[in-house]
């Protein structure tokens, strides 16, 4: 396991609640950034980039990934698959870059079960009514979809206490600066100083 893992970020919360709009402010605003790029079965969006939103494969493709052992975690999401590459994590961390995900709370699970010291964020509307607007206005699901994005919602804000930190993006500039300031303290975790040559500066002795 890397022990740069104090160096992961991770977006996750209701489809439609902001996550990917607050990625791309990130990846603007933050240097030394890297933002984990997801193998997904779903189809590509109006657009989406192949290589800069998503990878998009066919079903056995994925299938064929989690059998290599691909992924450092993997879920069935809206009926869809949805994967994250372990190989560039570790690259980038080691690389000593700040490492975002954008993943659903499963996903977040898994992340925390293995990187105990990633940070997250639960992205929200405040309340249901907020996020079927934002999905309609978005103009990227169907209706059946946005209806099956809400029911997802409902039980992904039973899982808002596994977090770090919640965002109620309501005032898109105040959200903004919300996980700027957020990723900026990574930088000042307790990991950033390593006890043994800590100690070693102030010539103590170290357990
Ligand atoms: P997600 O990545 O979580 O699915 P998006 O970033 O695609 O969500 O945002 C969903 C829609 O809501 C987009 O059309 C986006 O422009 C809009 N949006 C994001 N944040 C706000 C906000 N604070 N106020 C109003 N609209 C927002
Ligand atoms: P969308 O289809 O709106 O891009 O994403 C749907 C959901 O899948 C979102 O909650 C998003 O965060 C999640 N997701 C995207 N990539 C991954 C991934 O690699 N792993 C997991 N577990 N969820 C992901």
């Amino acid at each position: 396991m890397s022990n740069h893992a104090y160096r992961m970020l991770v977006l996750a919360g209701p489809s439609g609640s902001g996550k990917s709009t607050l990625i791309s402010y990130l990846l603007q605003h933050c240097p030394n950034i890297y933002f984990s790029i997801s193998t997904t079965t779903r189809p590509k969006r109006a657009g989406e980039v192949e290589g800069q939103h998503y990878y998009f494969v066919s079903q056995e493709a994925f299938i064929k990934s989690i059998e290599n052992k691909q992924f450092l975690e993997w879920a069935k999401v809206h009926g869809h698959y949805y994967g994250t590459s372990l190989e560039p994590i570790n690259k980038a961390l080691k690389a000593g870059k700040l490492v975002l995900f954008d993943i659903d709370v499963q996903g977040h699970r898994s992340v925390k079960e293995v990187y105990k010291k990633a940070t997250s964020i639960f992205i929200t509307t405040k309340n249901i009514h907020t996020l079927k607007e934002r999905l309609e206005q978005r103009h990227t699901d169907s209706h059946e979809m946005i209806e099956r994005r809400l029911q997802t919602a409902l039980q992904e804000i039973q899982e808002i206490e596994l977090f770090d930190y919640v965002l109620i993006n309501e005032d898109l500039e105040l959200s903004k600066r919300m996980v700027l300031e957020v990723a900026h303290t990574l930088g000042y975790k307790q990991q950033m100083f390593p006890k043994e040559t800590f100690c070693e500066a102030w010539g103590a002795s170290h357990k």
